[in-house]
C-alpha cells in the first residue's frame, strides 16, 4: 500500500485492525485484533472474537506490522529544540549556561516553532505522549499547546511556578498561585493537553509555594513536576540554603505524593528511596541525560524492585523511544549490573513496560 492509501484508511472513525503481531502485556501475540473508535483503543482480543463482536466492520489486515502502545516520554523540554546540539559533553547545571538564557530569549513564534519541531521528532521516535517540564520562555504557554495539538501529540504541559525562594513576597506568591489555578481550569478536560504545574528545582521556590503547588495538583489530579537530586551542585546548594537535600525538603513540607513526578533522582540515599516508595511519588529516569550531562545514573532497576513508580524521559535529548529503552538498560548495566554480575539488568521488558503503561499516572487508568 502507498503511504497515501495508509493515511486514508486510518482516518475512519471506527477501525478493526488486524496486525501480524499485537504487543500485549505478556508479549507479542499473533491472531489478535484491535477495535478503535474515536481515536481510542476500545477492545482488544483474538481476531475471530473481535470480528464477531463488531460484525459491521471489515477487519483491516496489517501484514508485516506489529501494533503496540505509543511510548511515553516522562520528561521533556519542548522549547529547548534549538539548543540540543549544545548539550552533549556539558558538565552539570547546564541550565545556567544554556537553557535559561536560551528559553528567556524566545518569543511566541520561536516557542511555537521549537515546540512543533520537538513534537514532530517525538512522534517520529515512537512517543505519543510527552511530559513537558515547563518553559522559562516569557511568552504565552499557549504557543506550546498549539504546537502539540496541531502535531497530534498528547502533552502533560507544565507551567513554571517558581517564586525564587523563601524571600518572595506574599503578593508574588498570590499572583503565581492565581495564574496556576487559572491554567489548571483553562485546560481541564482538553483532549491532548493535560495541565501540570512545575517548579524548576525545589531551591527555586519558597516552602509555601512548594507545598501549595503540590497540593493544587493533588486536588486537580494534575502532575506536579520538579527536577530533584540531579546534580551534586544542586544537592549541596539545597543543604546549604535549606538545611535539607531537595528530596528531603519536599518530604518535610508534605509535598511528595502520587501527584508528584520528580525528574532525574540520580543522587538518592537509601532513606530517600524509601520516601519515594512510601509516598508513591513517581520518578522520570533519564538515562541519556546522565550520559550527556550527569553526575550519576538513577538506580532505576532498584526502584523497579522496590515498587517505586517511574517512566523513562529524554530530557530533550534525542527523541527516539527505542534508543531510549536501550540506553535505560545499558546505563543500569554499566552503573550497577556489572559490579554485581547482573547480566540482564532488568531484562528488556522492564524498560519496555516503563516506557509504556508503567509510566502512566495512577488516576489515568480511570479515564
Ligand atoms: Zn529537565
Amino acid at each position: 500500500m502507498s503511504p497515501e492509501l495508509d493515511a486514508a484508511l486510518f482516518a475512519a472513525d471506527e477501525l478493526l485492525l488486524a496486525p501480524d503481531h499485537l504487543m500485549l502485556r505478556t508479549g507479542p501475540a499473533t491472531g489478535h485484533a484491535v477495535y478503535v473508535a474515536g481515536g481510542v483503543f476500545r477492545d482488544v482480543g483474538p481476531a475471530d472474537a473481535l470480528a464477531a463482536r463488531h460484525p459491521r466492520l471489515t477487519p483491516l489486515p496489517l501484514p508485516g506490522k506489529l501494533l503496540m502502545p505509543g511510548m511515553i516520554d516522562a520528561h521533556h523540554h519542548l522549547t529547548q529544540s534549538f539548543g540540543k546540539s549544545l548539550a552533549y559533553g556539558e558538565p552539570s547545571e547546564i541550565f545556567r549556561r544554556v537553557w535559561v538564557p536560551l528559553e528567556s530569549s524566545l518569543d511566541d513564534e520561536f516557542v511555537y516553532m521549537a515546540s512543533k519541531l520537538a513534537a514532530l521528532e517525538s512522534l517520529r521516535g515512537g512517543f505519543t505522549t510527552v511530559c513537558d517540564a515547563g518553559t522559562r520562555a516569557p511568552g504565552d504557554i499557549g504557543a506550546v499547546a498549539s504546537a502539540v495539538q496541531e502535531a497530534g501529540l498528547r502533552c502533560v504541559l507544565g507551567l513554571i511556578c517558581n517564586d525564587g525562594g523563601n524571600d518572595s513576597t506574599p503578593a508574588e506568591r498570590q499572583a503565581i498561585r492565581a495564574h496556576a489555578e487559572r491554567f489548571l481550569r483553562q485546560w481541564s478536560g482538553a483532549r491532548l493537553v493535560h495541565p501540570s504545574l512545575a517548579i524548576s528545582v525545589p531551591e527555586a521556590a519558597s516552602d509555601e509555594m512548594l507545598a501549595g503547588v503540590s497540593a493544587l495538583c493533588a486536588e486537580a489530579l494534575a502532575v506536579f513536576q520538579t527536577h530533584v537530586n540531579e546534580h551534586l551542585a544542586s544537592v549541596e546548594r539545597s543543604v546549604v540554603q535549606r538545611g535539607k537535600r531537595p528530596l528531603e525538603l519536599l518530604a518535610q513540607l508534605g509535598a511528595l505524593g502520587p501527584q508528584v513526578l520528580i525528574a532525574h533522582g540520580t543522587l538518592v540515599t537509601p532513606s530517600e528511596l524509601m520516601l519515594l516508595r512510601d509516598t508513591d511519588t513517581a520518578v522520570s529516569y533519564n538515562p541519556v541525560a546522565s550520559q550527556w550531562k550527569g553526575n550519576a545514573v538513577a538506580p532505576a532497576n532498584l526502584m523497579a524492585a522496590l515498587g517505586i513508580r517511574f517512566g523513562l524521559g529524554t530530557d530533550a535529548t534525542r527523541s527516539d523511544a527505542f534508543r531510549l529503552m536501550d540506553a535505560a538498560e545499558a546505563a543500569q548495566k554499566l552503573a550497577f549490573g556489572l559490579a554485581i554480575g547482573d547480566a540482564s539488568s532488568g531484562g528488556g521488558w522492564t524498560w519496555f513496560d516503563h516506557a509504556t503503561h508503567e509510566a502512566r499516572a495512577p488516576w489515568a487508568w480511570a479515564t
